[in-house]
């Protein structure tokens, strides 16, 4: 057998023997497609497309307002967050779903800086991904109160806490490398110091395990449309560690989070626990959504989505390194899968135009500045032949050159 047969008939045994491959008939993906970028944008689920047929027609076309009350709409936002604490290691009532990733780190940054008034720095990770910093450079200056960010590297980031500092800010998987941060002794560490932490799991949820309560940890917020595939645009989840929560004096204190929204009281009260963390009306077309795309975890353990998420990578490298090696690719990821998310990333030269030749054979991952191609592995949609498949597109997108055709050189404003 040739070594191209070898790789093929060993990925067709993985996947006979695979317990998730049932999963993949959930999912609608385009025939020709390999999809690599469940990392950034989670695919449609069959289930997803008829639920949002029948909450756009019946609910909202038939109740119109009533559906508030007829359909729950109004509990969605922390029934839908119970849903998700089971995938995060958090407690019911710890969560909720509401806004962008991007404006509940905000609202968590404000409410664990309130929560140590005598401190002023937020420690933050150079390689951090840029919304999560600019949110907190933005989050100072409209305080005003003297705060700074301080930007240390990855294995400085234990010795920078110390009794000036008031949060420790980190997002798990690195976006760029996949690099997995140790989050229970990260917050421990955090913990002996005093400060308080903030995790982004944008990454993490749907991913790998998350155990925000064995880890302690004080806020996390994340992404629903990446691993949990609920859409475009699907807002994000926000928790906060339970007995921190009647202390939380809301960045936003809008309306959907007072104790009585309906009351149209003059003025602010908190709701109590993790509702006073809404602020506006929520999104209920992307909420319905996210209710049908999490059905898919019901029965799912993801202890054997992490183990399949591992193997699926280490074929890749596998694969890609054997393949690929002479065309000047060097793996940006660590080799050692525990180390990982669920992403794999090559610096690759010229990688945008290699990303979008690769995405011309309908192999498609994702390209970030400066020379990365990145491709994310979700065991629910994706088998081990796949893999084979999509690492020899990769070998014959250098081989023929194919990526200096000039239509692949202009970069659209998404990479
Ligand atoms: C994807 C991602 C975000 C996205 O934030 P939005 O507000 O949803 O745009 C934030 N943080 C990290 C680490 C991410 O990977």
């Amino acid at each position: 057998m040739s070594q191209e047969q070898d790789a093929a008939a060993r990925a067709a045994v993985l996947d006979a023997s695979d317990p998730l491959a049932g999963k993949r008939a959930a999912f609608h993906l385009p025939d020709g497609v390999i999809y690599l970028d469940g990392n950034s944008l989670g695919p449609l689920a069959h289930a997803v497309e008829q639920r949002m047929a029948a909450v756009v027609r019946q609910e909202w076309g038939g109740s119109l307002i009533r559906g508030w009350t007829a359909h729950d709409w109004i509990d969605l936002p922390l029934r839908l967050g119970d849903r998700i604490a089971r995938l995060i290691g958090a407690p019911p009532g710890a969560v909720a779903v509401a806004d962008s990733t991007s404006v509940n780190l905000a609202k968590c940054l404000a409410a664990a800086l309130a929560l140590r008034p005598g401190r002023k720095v937020i420690v933050s990770e150079r390689e951090n991904f840029p919304t999560d910093l600019y949110m907190a450079e933005g989050l100072i200056a409209g305080l005003g109160q003297g705060h700074e960010l301080c930007l240390v590297a990855r294995e400085d980031l234990p010795g920078a806490l110390n009794d000036r500092v008031a949060v420790l800010m980190l997002t798990e998987v690195d976006y760029k490398s996949g690099r997995l941060h140790d989050m229970a002794a990260l917050t421990a560490k955090a913990h002996g110091a005093g400060v308080l932490t903030v995790w982004d799991l944008a990454h993490s949820a749907g991913a790998l395990p998350v155990d925000l309560s064995g880890a302690g940890a004080d806020f996390a917020v994340g992404c629903t449309y990446k691993y949990l595939n609920a859409g475009p645009g699907a807002p994000s989840f926000v928790f906060v560690r339970p007995d921190l929560q009647g202390q939380v004096q809301p960045l936003l204190p809008g309306w959907m989070g007072h104790a009585a929204p309906f009351a149209f009281e003059g003025s602010y009260r908190p709701a109590a626990g993790i509702a006073r963390m809404l602020a506006g009306t929520p999104p209920i077309l992307s909420l319905a959504a996210l209710d049908s795309a999490l059905d898919v975890w019901d029965d799912v353990d993801i202890v054997t989505v992490r183990e399949k998420s591992i193997a699926l990578g280490d074929l890749f490298i596998t694969e890609v390194e054997r393949r690929c090696g002479d065309f000047g690719l060097s793996l940006a990821s660590p080799r050692e899968g525990a180390q990982r998310g669920s992403q794999v990333s090559f610096h690759c030269p010229d990688g945008y135009a290699v990303m979008q030749a690769l995405i011309a054979r309908g192999v498609i991952g994702d390209f970030r500045a400066p020379d990365l191609i990145r491709f994310g592995f979700a065991p629910l949609y994706l088998g081990y032949r796949d893999v084979v498949d999509g690492a020899a597109a990769l070998e014959a997108v250098l081989r023929d050159e194919a990526w200096r055709d000039p239509a692949f050189q202009n970069r659209a404003k998404v990479t």
